[in-house]
């Protein structure tokens, strides 16, 4: 299931070498700093690069395979990440699989001003949950699918009466973090039981950002939260830790809806 090589993943408190400093596309209110005034040709810049690891082209990719697995499908879902003070966002409404680095949103971290909104593109609306993970975790990649396993384990909860997912003794859990800070350092072992809270659907996406931050303060070491109904939100420290939670836990979605058909309880007796 590895479909990108992230050699050299980046750090949310680096930034992008290739494009200008501080910068505001004109279009946009002046910013309270004359430093942050940009020309579109500097806009321009911020997604503009050969390097495979520019956020720019990294979302694009990502998307792209991310649709192969049907986590964004018919513009569903979308990907963030946190490159020093800028955050690359997908936009709402496109089709995740033809996405082009020029569809992309930028926004400066401090201001949450646009340095560069595509004209004809809306922002989108998972803006201030990815922007929850950046600021309560120090994220530095934010993936949201709409995975139907995902929602099928929400619905398993659902009617099991429970908000929380809960499943142990499986090989793959080793691939999610135990938590935050030095003495949760490492990932769970096989005994080690994952919890993944879940929190209800809104009828507009960004009206899931409180829930969200009350899922993230009331279980500190999430690394995730599922969205009943409606698919997950996963983040890492970068792009690679994001990807590979994202994967690992999308593989014990799968698991567990099979074992519920097989009658195999989540947590081994
Ligand atoms: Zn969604």
């Amino acid at each position: 299931m590895a479909f990108v090589t992230l050699q050299t993943p980046r750090s949310p408190h680096s930034s992008t070498k290739n494009v200008g400093a501080e910068q505001q596309c004109r279009q946009f209110p002046r910013s309270r700093s004359k430093s942050k005034m940009a020309t579109t040709h500097d806009a321009e810049a911020l997604i503009t690069s050969h390097d495979p690891h520019h956020p720019a082209n990294l979302i694009c990719e990502l998307c792209k395979k991310f649709y192969t697995l049907g986590w964004v499908t018919g513009t569903g879902g979308g990907t963030s990440i946190r490159d020093g003070e800028r955050i690359y966002i997908a936009p709402s409404g496109v089709q995740k699989e033809l996405m082009k680095p020029q569809d992309l949103f930028v926004m400066d971290y401090a201001t949450r001003e646009y340095l560069r909104r595509p004209p004809v593109l809306k922002p989108s609306a998972c803006t201030p949950l990815f922007m929850a993970a950046f600021t309560l975790r120090g994220a530095g990649c934010c993936i949201h699918t709409h995975s139907k396993d995902a929602v099928l384990v929400t619905l398993l909860c659902e009617a099991a009466g429970t908000d929380v997912f809960e499943i142990q003794k499986l090989e793959q859990i080793k691939g999610i973090p135990k938590g935050y800070g030095e003495e949760k350092k490492g990932n769970l072992g096989y005994h080690d039981r994952l919890r993944i809270p879940i929190i209800d659907n809104t009828a507009h996406e960004e009206d899931l950002k409180d829930t969200l931050e009350a899922a993230i303060q009331q279980w500190p070491d999430t690394h995730a939260v599922l969205v009943k109904r409606h698919g997950i939100y996963v983040w890492g420290k970068d792009v690679a830790q994001a990807k590979t939670q994202c994967e690992s836990l999308d593989y014990i979605f799968q698991l567990a809806v099979e074992m519920h058909k097989l009658g195999l309880p989540w947590i081994p007796k």
